[in-house]
């Protein structure tokens, strides 16, 4: 069949879908590949590297949806790439199926499948295909960068002959994929790292990545918030009470903040407070990953960086993988390819759309003229 990769229309995307590398390995499942002019560029893909690797450039996005038996993209599709999506066609891309309904709808009506990438259960099987956790490994990553580009000193101590200087003290509240990414950089560029998470699990792998665990004050047992399949659910008014007062006594020590906290489907958990904030020094940076979900820290302005009264920067782009586009693409092309073999069991080029496998049903949100979101619980873990 047919796989073909548009450039993105969403303002300011740098990601693609497909690598030159990747259709490499979806050409060796028997597929065709074709991919949009110009569609890689902003990733460091151009043209030329598409053909080389056996891919057919094609010049509009009109004529690659309409070639295309499988599209594979980022972004959900906008309103002008909803008018092109055709029956039988299938899409593969991120959809947002709780915040985009009517598109899902449309897609059904249609006759189209959508294999929505937010979608892929966590499961330890499916982790190849899991764009999220790709994603998020990156904006942790990307939000330390940016945290330090912002931060007018160093991360690690040095004893120069112009004076000692400190190393800076980083704080991650979350210790999930993301906050995991931001802790290792951390800790690589040499700062005093401390994390902080609501499963007290995680502490062993902070330590072990050479941060320290922040342990509260709390007499009961410290978790209060793991629930099946790892997360977190919301914490009582006494566990959230001693996190705030241990975060009150750490916010003039710290240099930097990154917060990553998540609950799935719900607005972000405020963690970060004004009182915090307004007692951090000046100079100090906080970059809040859950600024897209209402924010860490209410000051957060989405998308945007702010300087407070008190001359703290506070960091919420909503862009980060985005922002390492060579980086991003790569991985979330690969997790295209890892899907596209299941897809694919036979390597024949030919798509067995299994809605009995937990992963692909999962993932299916439109198939067979049918809404099929929400999935049921994935059976297997
Ligand atoms: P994750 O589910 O793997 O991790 C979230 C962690 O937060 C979990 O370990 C959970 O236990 C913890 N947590 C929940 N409530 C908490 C609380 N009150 N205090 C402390 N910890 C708490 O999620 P992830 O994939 O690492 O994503 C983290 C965040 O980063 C999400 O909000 C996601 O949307 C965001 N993200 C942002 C960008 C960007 O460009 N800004 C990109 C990717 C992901």
């Amino acid at each position: 069949m047919k796989i073909g990769t548009p450039k993105e229309v969403f303002e300011g995307e740098r990601r693609v879908a497909m690598t030159p590398d990747s259709a490499l390995q979806l050409q060796k499942l028997g597929h065709e590949c074709l991919i949009e002019a110009g569609a890689g560029m902003a990733s460091g893909f151009d043209d030329a590297s598409y053909e080389s690797a056996g891919v057919k450039v094609v010049k509009t996005a009109a004529a690659l949806w309409k070639e295309a038996d499988i599209v594979a993209k980022v972004r959900v599709p906008d309103a002008s790439e909803m008018k092109r999506l055709r029956e039988s066609q299938t899409l593969i891309s991120f959809f947002s199926p709780v915040g985009d309904e009517d598109k899902m709808q449309a897609a059904a009506k249609k006759g189209a499948t959508v294999v929505a990438m937010e979608m892929i259960p966590r499961i330890s099987r499916a982790q190849k295909m899991d764009a999220l956790s790709s994603m998020a490994n990156i904006a942790g990553y990307r939000a330390v960068i940016e945290a330090g580009n912002n931060f007018g000193r160093f991360f690690t101590g040095q004893i120069t002959a112009a004076g000692k200087v400190p190393p800076a003290k980083v704080l991650v509240v979350g210790a999930g994929v993301a906050g995991l990414a931001a802790i290792g950089t951390s800790t690589a560029l040499g700062a005093i790292t401390l994390a902080f998470d609501v499963r007290p699990e995680v502490a062993e792998q902070v330590e072990s990545m050479g941060a320290q665990f922040v342990y509260l004050d709390f007499e009961e047992e410290q978790q209060d918030g793991a629930v099946t399949g790892g997360y977190a659910s919301v914490s009582s008014p006494e566990f959230r009470e001693a996190q705030l007062a241990k975060f009150r006594e750490l916010a003039p020590e710290v240099d930097i903040v990154i917060t990553t906290a998540l609950i799935p489907n719900r607005e972000a958990p405020e963690i970060w407070t004004a009182d915090m904030v307004a007692a951090m020094k000046p100079g100090s940076v906080i970059v809040d990953l859950a600024a897209e979900k209402g924010g860490n820290c209410k000051q957060t302005v989405m998308d945007e960086k702010i300087v407070t009264e008190n001359g703290v920067t506070i960091i919420g782009y909503t862009d980060f993988p985005s922002r390492m586009g060579a980086q991003a693409s790569t991985l979330y092309a690969t997790n295209i390819r890892h899907l596209m073999t299941d897809l694919t069991p036979e390597k024949d080029g030919v798509i067995n759309h299994n809605m009995e496998d937990d992963v692909i049903r999962g993932a299916t949100i439109a198939h067979a003229s049918e809404v099929t979101f929400p999935p049921p619980p994935p059976k297997i873990n």
